[in-house]
């Protein structure tokens, strides 16, 4: 599994500071990335992004396939958040790594509701127009 370079990270979470960073932890046990998709799933109304309803034991392949368990004319726009959200948590940890800015919690969940909307103005969802 992978764990993070120690030269950029000391090995510790730049999330939570709390706990060695691995791509379970980040993607799954971290609270900061979770807080982060309870909002997402709230503003784009998909209860699977919520980290509440995640099963409790999981492998990443089936974390990531269960944040799409929704009704079928929602999960392909289930996937584009959730793969919009899990690149937007890693620039934000990439960000307070190289660059020490840390944006807060609103401010990277605004940005991936931007990213979402530019997605779909270029592929087209009207659902997401809506939003
Ligand atoms: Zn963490």
């Amino acid at each position: 599994m992978w764990a993070a370079n120690d030269s950029a990270t000391g090995g510790q979470c730049k999330l939570c500071r709390r706990s060695l960073e691995t791509s379970s932890h980040l993607c799954f046990e971290c609270p900061w990335p979770n807080t982060i998709w309870d909002l997402v799933g709230v503003r784009f109304r998909l209860p699977s992004l919520c980290h509440e309803n995640w099963p409790s034991r999981r492998t990443l392949f089936e974390w990531f396939k269960g944040l799409s368990r929704c009704r079928a004319t929602d999960r392909s726009e289930a996937r584009t958040i959730a793969l919009t959200t899990l690149w937007e948590i890693w620039l934000e940890r990439n960000r307070r790594i190289f660059q020490g800015v840390e944006l807060s919690p609103g401010q990277l969940v605004s940005r991936i509701q931007e990213t979402v909307g530019l997605w779909n103005l270029a592929f087209g969802s009207s659902r997401m127009l809506r939003e």
